[in-house]
């Protein structure tokens, strides 16, 4: 298979700045080329040569998913909020007006979610380490400095207070020294991730200043090395083409001779993503060092919110040798009006793929909300009614009177934890009851008149021991 060389492809980002220059921005319309630079004021917009020339079908745009995954949309703004940015931008207001509306509106899309800066973020002594999460036992996430940025930004990204700037976010690690001593003391981490932004930004050889310090024999119990990214849709030249795509493939092979599992966490949202060629050549020469991908994504309004998408995706990935991993409900962050898909849709379109696909594809699970406890499973609605015999229900309905059951009709949601911050609660049930329209973890209470989720037990500990130490909690 011939491909471009690298002279000609070579990276290069697009944003508000060049976007005009792309062949494809004639064909929008007046109303969307407004839309992406009102729009892109407010919410980080980069994308890339190859995203615009193979993976997005210009005749359905607006509609095309791959348009909507990474170009900023009218509808991700409140109309006041748009038309307020709008009018700035059109009546040349110093910058200083502009930045202060864009700041505010920022601040009223929930920037930080979850804690995501304030917890899990391990110490040592008073000192934070910067760069490192660590949430469940046994994996750690690592934050390098230089792989803060993507190839392509998805306008739903959590992280995406921290690609516009919006606070001196310093959550990264500028070397691996505080990692691998954080490590020696935690022989019960077996998986580090290395994560971003997208870690494959990086440079070869800056990468592997990061994860050579881990392969050394002391720390054994380092089992996977985990890379979370999108490179592997967004710009699979990384892995062809690039200058240094060798050189990252031989890092590869170094780790699994080092005795180490490499898993790529390869963050796929559509099925387009695996047709153009480039990218399934990428894949064949990820799996022939030894690595395997697996693939997650976020379930997302107007991009994969359709049961025959993620079937197809599932099916198609898995006759590539990847290895279908997680679904994610999005986070309750930035537009997420525009993206939401509630938790009964998202359980609905999960289900309907999941029936419909081989075993193979079936090691996926989700739909599954990274929410403070943990990572929390949608598993199905019950009502009392499907719970009861219905002799029993009559029974008691007319000893007891209707009210003792409630509303017997109401649905409720089995859970459970994934994963969870105290690992006893891992692939423990649990109920809750939620609207129809719930779509996220803070929607759901405790069912049938319980005051808290049987975790919250263990919430009510940390909070006393807030100064303990991390450690200390995931032991006891
Ligand atoms: C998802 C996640 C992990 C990895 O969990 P696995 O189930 O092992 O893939 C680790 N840390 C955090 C904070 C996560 O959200
Ligand atoms: S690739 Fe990942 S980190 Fe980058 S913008 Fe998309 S979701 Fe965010």
């Amino acid at each position: 298979m011939k491909f471009k060389r690298q002279e000609e492809t070579s990276f290069q980002a697009i944003g508000l700045h060049n976007i005009a220059k792309s062949p494809q921005w004639a064909r929008l319309s007046p109303d969307l080329r407004e839309a992406v630079e009102v729009v892109g004021n407010v919410l980080p917009f980069r994308t890339n040569r190859y995203v615009l020339d193979e993976l997005i079908d210009w005749t359905r745009v607006p509609d095309d998913p791959i348009f909507q995954l990474v170009f900023p949309q009218r509808g991700m703004l409140q109309s006041d909020e748009y038309r307020e940015v709008r009018s700035l931008l059109r009546s040349d207001a110093s910058s200083d007006l502009v930045t202060a509306a864009v700041t505010r509106i920022r601040l009223n899309l929930n920037p930080h979610p979850a804690g995501q800066l304030t917890h899990n973020v391990p110490t040592v002594g008073d000192q934070q380490l910067e760069g490192i999460q660590h949430k469940y036992r046994e994996t750690v996430l690592f934050f390098p400095s230089q792989g803060q940025t993507c190839h392509a930004y998805c306008t739903y990204c959590f992280r995406w207070a921290q690609f516009v700037g919006l606070d001196g976010f310093t959550f990264r690690a500028k070397e691996t020294d505080t990692l691998v001593s954080y490590l020696r003391a935690h022989p019960e981490i077996s998986d580090v991730l290395v994560t971003g932004g997208d870690p494959m930004i990086m440079k070869s050889k800056v990468l592997r200043r990061y994860i050579e310090p881990l392969l050394s024999p002391d720390l054994e119990h380092v089992q996977n090395i985990r890379f979370g990214t999108k490179a592997v849709t967004y710009w699979p030249q990384r892995f062809v083409t690039d200058t240094d795509a060798d050189d990252c493939l031989r890092l590869f092979e170094e780790i699994e001779a080092a005795g180490r599992h490499v898993a790529i966490m390869g963050h796929y949202s559509h099925p387009v993503e695996l047709e153009p060629e480039i990218a399934r050549h990428a894949i064949r020469r990820i799996r022939e060092t030894g690595a395997q991908i697996r693939m997650q994504a976020p379930l997302i309004k107007h991009v994969n919110d359709d049961p025959r998408v993620w079937a197809t995706l599932w099916e198609n990935g898995v006759r590539l040798g990847l290895i279908p991993y997680y679904m994610f409900i999005e986070r309750d962050t930035g537009a997420r009006k525009y993206f939401e898909v509630p938790l009964l849709k998202a359980y609905e379109i999960f289900t309907e793929a999941y029936r419909t696909v081989s075993g193979l594809a079936r090691s996926v699970r989700g739909p599954s909300m990274s929410a403070f406890p943990g990572k929390v499973r949608v598993l199905g609605t019950l009502t009392l009614r499907d719970l009861i015999d219905r002799h029993v229900f009559e029974t008691l309905r007319q000893s007891f009177g209707f009210d003792i059951l409630g509303e017997p009709d109401r649905r409720m949601v089995l859970c459970d934890l994934i994963q969870a911050r105290n690992p006893k609660w891992v692939n423990v049930p649990f109920l809750a009851e939620l609207d129809e329209d719930a779509a996220w973890f803070d929607d759901l209470r405790p069912a049938l008149g319980q005051k808290r989720f049987p975790f919250d037990v263990d919430e009510d500990r940390e909070q006393r021991h807030s100064t303990a130490s991390l450690t200390e909690l995931l032991h006891d």
